[in-house]
């Protein structure tokens, strides 16, 4: 049995006490000092400590970059055009499908790292750059491998219907047949996802589709989740809810329908202010009707290479108050207690209580507001993930 104590202060229930990495207590130091005699104490210094920061939507498994793209939009170039002339999803689909395993996960550690000193410990990773399914099953391979490369929790997305590949141009239905009936299945067995998404737009894949995508994903026992109305009113966010999705993203164009049908479903809205950035979108997502109906909100870095090259969950927080209108409390639980919620571990993770994996962010600020007002700044003291210690400035090693 390994106990610690961690103790912020003298007074109140200021600290919290774990064993074998689950938080085993909170109270007061001297309380817990009389419960847990034998245990180690750390004194925090008064610090703030919160959750460990949880990063619920990114495609950081990936080969190539895309930055000469970003020259191109800078000329007025849209995502769309760019996307229907071989660009975009596709060519980081040809890059990806160049490197193995190791180098997948390899290549992706820069970008882990920087989420990691962010006071990141668990880190959703989606697959979707494969297309044919042994490049997919590499890419959750490489993402599970991640979780043994670094002190994290690693959950796994199966990105079904993400792009149209080129040999199925025009047939769409020819290739969701095929996710259906082979893709789909093999990945269920292989056990490498914890979920399933798909890219419900114009240039991706229709309702009809996807809602084919998520009746075989169900009917084989796995969740389901989507991109939805980012750059469009496709109705996707009330698709998620109909097939009970623990999550809909993006959402910049959903109405007032779709958030009602997110509200009674208890899906959580996972909002990615880093690509509406990115992409100079100028609809932001109905936070206010989101906020009325009562649907939780999470927020994400959407780390991809394309459309929100981005590896701090942090600067999402800043962005997702300064464009979005978060509160700082709205930003933190979005990082946190919902973007738990919206892996389906919020029992595991997500909160600060007795029973839960002891995953905490311990900072050099003295309340959340200054976490979210300013960008770039450096305020990990250290993370804890399941009750063992990473100082900031080795947080990943
Ligand atoms: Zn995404």
């Amino acid at each position: 049995m390994r106990a610690g104590v961690g103790t912020a202060g003298a007074q109140g229930p200021d600290s919290i006490a774990a064993i074998d990495g689950r938080i085993a207590a909170i109270g007061s130091a001297s309380e817990l000092r009389g419960r847990y005699p034998d245990a180690e104490f750390i004194d925090l210094d008064g610090r703030l400590v919160t959750p460990g920061l949880i990063d619920c939507h990114t495609h950081i498994v990936h080969g190539g970059d895309r930055s000469a793209e970003m020259e191109r939009r800078l000329a007025g170039e849209s995502y769309e055009s760019i996307a229907r002339g071989g660009g975009g999803i596709l060519s980081t689909a040809a890059a990806t499908s160049r490197l193995d395993e190791a180098e997948l996960a390899s290549t992706a550690l820069p970008r882990v790292d920087a989420l990691l000193a962010d006071g990141v410990t668990t880190l959703e990773i989606k697959s979707g750059y494969g297309l044919e399914l042994d490049v997919e099953l590499r890419m959750l391979r490489a993402a599970r491998h991640i979780g043994t490369l670094r002190p994290l929790s690693v959950s796994t997305s199966y990105l079904a219907a993400h792009v149209v590949p080129p040999e199925f141009a025009g047939g769409s239905d020819g290739y969701i047949e095929r996710i259906c009936s082979h893709y789909l299945p093999a990945v269920a067995g292989s056990g490498l996802a914890d979920a399933v998404d798909a890219y419900c737009e114009r240039i991706a894949f229709s309702v009809d589709q996807v809602a084919r995508v998520f009746e075989r994903a169900r009917a084989l026992g796995l969740a389901v989740k989507l991109h939805a109305d980012q750059l469009s009113n496709m109705h996707a966010a009330a698709l998620a809810a109909h097939y009970g999705a623990l999550s809909a993203d993006h959402l910049e164009f959903t109405d007032a329908a779709g958030v009602a049908a997110l509200a009674r479903a208890g899906t959580v809205a996972v909002l990615l202010p880093g690509a509406f950035y990115f992409l100079r979108q100028s609809q932001a997502p109905p936070v206010r009707a989101l906020r009325q109906a009562g649907v939780p909100m999470a927020i994400a870095s959407d780390c991809n290479p394309g459309t929100s090259p981005l590896s701090s969950l942090l600067a999402a927080m800043n962005l997702a108050a300064v464009e979005f209108g978060l509160s700082t409390a709205e930003c933190l639980a979005g990082v946190t207690r919902e973007a738990a919620r919206a892996l389906g571990v919020l029992a595991d993770r997500g909160t600060i209580e007795v029973g839960k994996s002891c995953d905490l962010a311990i900072w050099n600020v003295a309340q959340p507001a200054a976490l979210v007002y300013s960008l770039g700044s450096r305020s990990l003291h250290e993370r804890v993930w399941q009750g063992q210690r990473w100082p900031a400035a080795a947080a990943s090693r």
